[in-house]
């Protein structure tokens, strides 16, 4: 897919964060963009709201990989982590067996959800090295201090610390959530090395045992691999503050010729249901959660069906509804042949306005309409304009059979939860459950024999 032709077509323009405005984005070198994004934390199953990120992530990069000729993409593995230890000890588990297989389901999960993978995913143990230069770069010229076996980033040698997400230090300084430390010069200072005990993951330094914090690794793992000016850094809008401000400011100190990141692309969160997603609220859901009752797509259209920097409602209603219309689109290239056609101009000029998805799925839907309609151009066009967004790349036929098993026993599964329900003479119980099998587009029939069910 990637063109060779420049000038770069069409002109792609992106909410930065920093400036917080949309800008026309021209790249440092046109022939060769790069962008960091941070990656997960390996511990757990990813959820849906990691999913926006990666997401967003992906139909960005695809836009990038559409205009311009080589884009070098990085995400990191966070795999150092008092979450990790704690995760680890908790199982009874190794901590390179729990991040190597958290390290293996997330990118399972990411291909199942056709995510395409980095160009570049480093790993924050095996950077460990290049963060031990930084922090003692960042003593060495005055923007960091050794303190009790920690070491920290001085937040007031910084002057333009909270530039980024638009916070000023003393605002900072007063705030409840810095952590208040004996050995802090400032509440705000933070983190670049702290000790580690023996049953804590540790490397030798000249600071004593001990571990990276969070932020370096960042700042370490886009150095080594980007330099000291690359063109995007992205990540959920819960990194801005402080884990972006953070590494802005180590790799600007550090690094005081370059400028770091030229972009920041930040999507806002997800809703599940119109709740926050919880752990407590019991409303989490994890990518394999959705997955094993919607197709793939079906979920990937559906978090693309609101603009990424606006708060995204994830409900069940919408997942039906994302599918009905995966079932139009397929439905629009089984009508007949499909012509191998350009990206429509029109889905090419939605995305290149700041990624606006919803505005290019508001395309597909017109083009579904004309193919249907016995236009076979416009079904390539189809085709080729849900490419962008890693969409339709199934077999109509396929999408209609369906990963039927795992579905039908889901669907069998609330008939018999009904069935009882009545046996129980609950009837408020069965109606619901009738009502919510009826918006799955599942046609119930109670036979004396029991109850058959067919797709309506
Ligand atoms: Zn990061």
């Amino acid at each position: 897919m990637p063109h060779s032709h420049l000038p770069p077509h069409p002109v792609l323009s992106l909410h930065d964060s920093q400036s917080r405005a949309t800008v026309p984005f021209t790249p440092i070198d046109p022939a060769h963009v790069k962008v960091y994004y941070c990656g997960p934390t390996v511990y757990d199953l990813a959820h849906i709201g990691n999913l926006r990120a990666m997401l967003t992530a992906d139909v960005l990069v695809r836009l990038l990989r559409y205009v311009y000729p080589r884009v070098t993409f990085v995400r990191n593995i966070t795999d150092v982590d008092d979450k990790i230890t704690a995760r680890a000890r908790a199982n009874g588990e190794d901590i390179g067996s729990l991040t190597q297989r958290t390290t293996e389901e997330f990118h399972q999960d990411l291909a199942s959800m056709n995510v395409l993978p980095p160009d570049i995913e480093p790993r924050a143990t095996h950077n460990i090295g290049e963060m031990q230069a930084m922090i003692a770069r960042l003593i060495k010229n005055g923007h960091a201090y050794e303190a009790e076996g920690h070491v920290l980033f001085s937040v007031s040698s910084f002057p333009s610390y909270g530039a980024l997400s638009g916070r000023n230090p003393e605002d900072l300084e007063a705030g409840a959530r810095v952590e208040v430390a004996p050995y802090k010069k400032a509440p705000g200072d933070f983190v670049l090395w702290k000790p580690s005990d023996a049953d804590q993951p540790g490397w030798d330094s000249p600071w004593g045992r001990g571990r990276p914090g969070w932020h370096i690794e960042c700042s370490a793992m886009s150095h080594r691999y980007l330099g000291d000016s690359f063109d995007i850094h992205g990540g959920g809008s819960d990194l801005l503050f402080p884990h972006h401000e953070n590494e802005r400011a180590q790799s600007l100190c550090c690094f005081p010729h370059g400028k770091f990141a030229n972009y920041w692309v930040h999507n806002a969160m997800l809703l599940v249901e119109g709740e926050k997603m919880s752990k407590s609220l019991g409303n989490f859901l994890t990518i394999r959660d959705v997955l094993a009752q919607a197709p793939a797509e079906a979920l990937r259209l559906l978090l693309l069906g609101a603009h990424y920097r606006s708060t995204l409602n994830y409900t069940q209603a919408g997942l039906q509804e994302a599918r009905k219309t995966l079932d139009r689109f397929y439905r629009a290239l089984a009508a007949g042949p499909v012509p191998k056609t350009d990206v429509p101009e029109a889905v090419l000029q939605a995305l290149a306005d700041d990624l606006n998805t919803p505005k290019a799925i508001a395309e597909l839907h017109a083009l579904a309409a004309q193919a249907l309609a016995g236009d076979r151009q416009a079904a390539g066009a189809l085709k080729a304009g849900a490419g962008m967004l890693g969409l339709l790349q199934g077999d109509p036929e396929q999408w209609f059979k369906g990963d039927a098993s795992d579905e039908d026993a889901a669907i069998e599964a609330l008939i018999n939860e009904r069935l009882a329900a009545r046996k129980a003479r609950d009837f408020a119980k069965a109606d619901a459950l009738r009502d919510q099998l009826q918006a799955q587009g599942i046609v119930l029939e109670d036979t004396k024999d029991g109850t058959s069910w067919r797709r309506a």
